[in-house]
């Protein structure tokens, strides 16, 4: 069982007991068992929880308290989502579709068995059909021909 009194969204509190309605000041969670949407949390934990690693991604000193909770823009979701497109053998392994920013396909993630190229920090996979190293995996960015539309027009044009 995990500890229930840390914090579940960003694991750096540890709350005086479980579900006191306490409020994590790293990242906002309310302590509340209920990870659901509806609860003292407006989001559900995982939502909470993507939104959290999105913050402190474009931000790695980002603090509830100080911070608050800033908009996210399309664009700061592109941002995010570009660092799976490098060092991405590990999350593709576990995706089953995957997306080309460059051509904008979207396809089984199967297809790139072969197209990997070596970099600093593991493999990178290439497009199947394009070759550019611009693949998105499923299992972390949440895939739409919005999103590769979008991440065009940001790294491409
Ligand atoms: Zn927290
Ligand atoms: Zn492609």
């Amino acid at each position: 069982m995990p500890d229930k009194t840390i914090c579940p969204v960003c694991g750096k509190t540890e709350f005086q007991e479980e579900c006191n309605y306490d409020i994590c000041k790293y990242c906002g969670w309310e302590n509340d068992d209920c990870f659901e949407e509806g609860g003292a949390n407006t989001l559900s934990l995982i939502d909470y929880k993507n939104r959290y690693q999105i913050y402190m991604y474009l931000n790695p000193k980002y603090i509830w308290k100080t911070n608050g909770y800033p908009k996210l823009t399309a664009k700061d979701y592109c941002t995010y989502c570009h660092q799976y497109s490098t060092s991405n053998q590990e999350n593709i392994l576990l995706s089953s579709k995957c997306g080309c920013f460059f051509c904008q396909k979207i396809f089984d993630s199967k297809l790139i068995s072969a197209h990997y190229i070596n970099d600093k920090d593991g493999k990178t996979a290439v497009c199947p059909f394009c070759g550019v190293d611009s693949v998105l995996p499923d299992n972390k960015v949440d895939l739409s021909t919005d999103l590769l539309a979008t991440m065009y027009k940001v790294w491409f044009e």
